[in-house]
């Protein structure tokens, strides 16, 4: 029997529901400034998704798009404006930075409690800790998609293939502390298949189309993919091989209608904590 579908379109749509009632009933206006450097065609796309839904669900949102010749430190002193700036209680740095960013030091700009990819250290620090507030929204993302579908984590093994600041590394530190066993994976890792074979829960964000096929899927495990590559023909395929793993797996994420909306949520629940307002 095919894998379920964990849809995360559809529970995306229903936290954004809930996001919109809960900010009609208040007087409190969340703000989100996106701040996008550069013409990375791929940036654009998700800035303008991100702004958009922020708009759809009530939140006020500005975008500042800079040239991609503009320097380091103007960027970071743009940041420091938005950190002053009352209208605005939610700041996310979009990346990839141009190359000659050191793109720690922009992130470190960013006030944390204005942090809403919860990437400067002081955030991440308390993720470590067990007591973060702003949470990367991908991992937070994917959490809520297992919680969703009621998915066990305590005493099950998962296995997280990447370790990026972003995705790999705080999914990992998530579900360590849901209690899961944890191995993470990454570019040197020898036989990933047999590593990835022993996941309960499989969370691929390696960034390699169609790396992890049904010989890699222990049979019934949940499958999040977290990969996104648009394909010359124009269709967005994920880092699964969603057709030959779906037969195997007992839960699956699609590319697209996965962890890509669960991602634009958590940031608009992201943007509504950094403002204080009720969720
Ligand atoms: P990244 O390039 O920063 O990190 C990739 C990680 O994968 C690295 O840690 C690397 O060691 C590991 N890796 C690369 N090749 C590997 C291999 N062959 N075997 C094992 N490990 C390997 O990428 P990222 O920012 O974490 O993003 C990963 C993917 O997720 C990308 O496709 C990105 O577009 C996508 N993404 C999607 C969303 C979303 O909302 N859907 C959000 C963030 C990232």
């Amino acid at each position: 029997m095919p894998a379920t579908l964990l849809d995360g379109k559809a529970l995306a749509a229903s936290i954004r529901a809930e996001a919109r009632n809960a900010l009609a009933a208040i007087s409190v206006r969340p703000g989100l400034a996106v701040v996008l450097v550069g013409d990375d065609p791929a940036s654009r796309v998700y800035v303008r998704n991100k702004v958009r839904a922020c708009e759809e669900t009530g939140i006020y949102s500005e975008l500042h798009a800079l040239p991609a010749d503009t320097g380091e430190h103007d960027v970071r002193e743009r940041v420091q404006a938005l950190n002053r700036d009352p209208r605005i209680h939610g700041i996310l740095v979009q990346l990839p930075l141009p190359a000659a960013f050191d793109a720690a030091r922009v992130l470190a700009a960013v006030s944390p409690r204005k942090d809403v990819d919860g990437l400067h250290a002081e955030n991440l620090g308390a993720l470590v800790a067990g007591r973060a507030k702003l949470i990367p929204c991908t991992p937070a993302g994917i959490l809520r998609l297992l919680d969703h579908a009621a998915i066990p984590i305590a005493g099950r093994h998962a296995v997280v293939i990447g370790r990026s600041t972003i995705v790999g590394k705080p999914a990992a530190l998530l579900l360590l502390q849901r209690d899961a066993t944890v191995t993470i994976c990454h570019s040197k890792t020898q036989d990933l298949g047999a590593q990835a074979r022993r996941a309960d829960i499989l969370v691929v964000a390696a960034g390699r189309p169609k790396l992890v096929g049904a010989d890699m899927v222990k049979p019934g495990a949940c499958v999040i993919d977290v990969g996104t590559h648009r394909l010359p023909d124009g269709s967005l395929v994920g880092d699964v091989d969603f057709a030959a793993a779906r037969e195997v797996a007992g839960w699956i994420t699609p590319v697209p209608g996965g962890v890509g909306p669960m991602t634009v949520a958590m940031l608009i629940l992201n943007t509504i904590a950094a403002a204080g307002a009720p969720r």
